[in-house]
């Protein structure tokens, strides 16, 4: 099944709500309802290959801010402005909750697969999982 392409889809803020809650660029909508539990892995490789936004879709500064896991984990493993990080906390209390570290980063600063970010010319088609680099 493909996600509809709704004016949820589209890229940018405000994002479109459903039962009242932002819907993130990365999360799948089918007929209307948002599969809060899903991402889109197709987007969520966009963002990593183009260094886009996880929950606006748009191009991310130099530096911009991921959710670090024990282990540095990437949460999620893509970055978002500054203003999409405080709309995810905002409206994802459960982020807080976790207690990870927010941290600004630039592409140097992030391991995809391993690799270091900056240095990928060719990000292939699979979404790859991120850690900070030290
Ligand atoms: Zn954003």
């Amino acid at each position: 099944m493909e996600a509809v392409s709704a004016p949820w889809s589209e890229p940018g803020l405000p994002r479109r709500r459903i039962e009242g809650l932002p819907v993130p660029w990365i999360t799948p909508v089918w007929w209307g309802a948002a599969d809060w539990k899903c991402v889109d892995t197709d987007r969520l490789r966009r963002c990593q290959a183009e260094w886009l936004c996880q929950v606006c879709g748009d191009p991310l500064p130099e530096r911009a801010w991921v959710i670090v896991e024990a282990g540095d984990w990437v949460l999620g493993d893509a970055a978002m402005h500054e203003t999409c990080l405080r709309i995810a906390r905002r409206w994802c209390p459960h982020l807080d909750g976790l207690g990870c570290p927010l941290v600004q980063v630039g592409r140097a600063g992030i391991l995809a697969g391993g690799r270091r970010l900056s240095e990928i010319a060719d990000y292939g088609a699979e979404e790859l999982r991120w850690t900070l680099a030290s």
